[in-house]
């Protein structure tokens, strides 16, 4: 047989092994009321079980190994942690293990007690071969219950995650919510290839400094371009030779400092998603909606908050240009369906999250919950793969779970600590 301690760390937690005519392998009688809880930090496996062997009931530490000789192997031997160890739980007792003073540790040998279905299922997910994750020859027969509570959970864990990134920069900006979420947007405009030039384009310009400026389009635009370090050279077309002039006088009246232009990435990018665009785009939201988070917190309606980033007035100059200087084809330059989505997905249903769990206000986390069931599944190669596996994804709350899923368990092997892999483990 060829497994990890993990495996039979598993096997203790569920008790997953033949318990009839427990025994010591001294020939003591064991039973187990409870296996323990599992320690993750340096220290014995399990902390706080409840043992009887023989007639006395032990509370205490449990320790786990494949072979009772990995008790050495493990220099556990002279380690204080390990000397009140009530059990040692093995796969094989090839080594029985004394302690210094004297004492034996009870042993119970898992060997002949572990059904060759579990192994032969538990083989599959750590060692197959798999196409693209291990469960993929079984996922299909778990039951739905058993995905949605899972799904739910990984999607939340995804969340938290999230969260701690949001509630650091919110300390940065000394709890404003407002400046923060202007941070993140930003950083979402300049979706996948540009999101860390957008991110330093915010942070040096705050929203405060749109904000007094919000009546005047050409001067948001000029502050944007501007700090974004694009109008550091010489012009022909009258746009940017005007966006140049207002943007030298407003850099010196608030002191700013503009970021690298060479930060931009127009390379292997189709026009309509080119840098300058969004930043266009981006100017022309600013100017439409300020105090965006407060509007996020307000509206409940998807459709409206869609309408947030609809009709968005970018400056004409834009509808037959790509670059400053360069004329093309006119075409319309508004935001399309699917990246004001992906745009709701990033920044919306997240600091919605946020804000509830900042707040303790479970009605926000379950209505950021309830915007994820609203948006459409992205299209990538997880989600057609899960699709393919017979896995329903209908909605964004499905492919971000999905996501979450395969980067963070799958991709690990981690099946042992997955929902879906326990189901699996325990199928009849
Ligand atoms: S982590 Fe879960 S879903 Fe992923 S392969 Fe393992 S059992 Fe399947």
């Amino acid at each position: 047989m060829f497994f990890t301690e993990d495996f039979i760390n598993y096997t203790w937690k569920f008790r997953l092994f033949d318990r009839d005519n427990l025994l010591t392998t001294d020939g003591e009688k064991i039973e187990v009321f409870s296996a323990g809880l599992p320690n993750a930090d340096s220290g014995p496996d399990f902390h706080n079980a409840r043992i009887r062997i023989g007639d006395t009931t032990w509370a205490g530490n449990v320790e786990i190994h494949i072979n009772s000789s990995d008790w050495h192997k493990h220099k556990h031997t002279n380690d204080a942690a390990y000397s009140n160890v009530i059990l040692h739980v093995v796969y094989r007792d090839d080594d029985p293990i004394v302690l210094p003073n004297g004492r034996k540790i009870p042993t119970l040998e898992l060997h002949q007690r572990i059904a060759p279905e579990l192994y032969h299922r538990y083989h599959q997910l750590a060692f197959g071969n798999p196409q693209f994750i291990p469960c993929e020859g079984s996922i299909r027969f778990v039951d739905d219950l058993t995905l949605r509570n899972w799904l739910t959970r990984v999607l939340i864990e995804r969340l938290e995650k999230r969260a701690l990134v949001v509630n650091a920069a919110l300390e940065k900006n000394k709890g404003d919510w407002e400046e923060t979420f202007y941070q993140f947007l930003a950083a979402n405009f300049g979706f996948k290839t540009n999101a860390l030039p957008f991110e330093l384009l915010a942070k040096s310009l705050a929203q405060l400094t749109l904000a007094k400026h919000k009546n005047n389009p050409l001067q948001i635009e000029a502050l944007i371009f501007g700090q974004a370090g694009l109008l550091n050279e010489e012009f022909k077309d009258e746009y940017p030779q005007k966006l140049k002039a207002e943007y030298l006088f407003l850099q010196k009246k608030f002191g700013l400092q503009p970021i690298e232009k060479h930060l931009w990435k127009f390379m292997r990018m189709r026009p309509t998603n080119f840098p300058t665009i969004r930043l266009a785009q981006f100017a022309a939201l600013i100017v439409k909606s300020n105090h965006l988070f407060s509007k996020i917190i307000e509206i409940k309606d998807v459709a409206q908050l869609r309408g947030l980033f609809d009709q968005l007035h970018i400056h004409p100059y834009w509808e037959n240009h790509y670059r400053f200087d360069v004329e093309s084809k006119p075409l319309s330059k508004s935001l399309g369906q699917t990246s004001i989505d992906i745009l709701l997905l990033n920044s919306f249903v997240l600091f919605l999250f946020c804000y509830g769990k900042h707040n303790q206000q479970e009605y926000f986390i379950n209505r950021s919950l309830k915007l994820l069931e609203k948006l459409p599944a992205e299209d990538n190669h997880i989600v057609t793969n899960f699709d393919s596996l017979g896995i329903k994804v209908s909605t964004a709350f499905d492919s971000q779970a999905l996501l979450e899923l395969k980067n963070c368990y799958c991709s690990h092997k981690k099946c042992l600590q997955c929902g879906i892999g326990n189901k699996i483990l325990k199928m009849a």
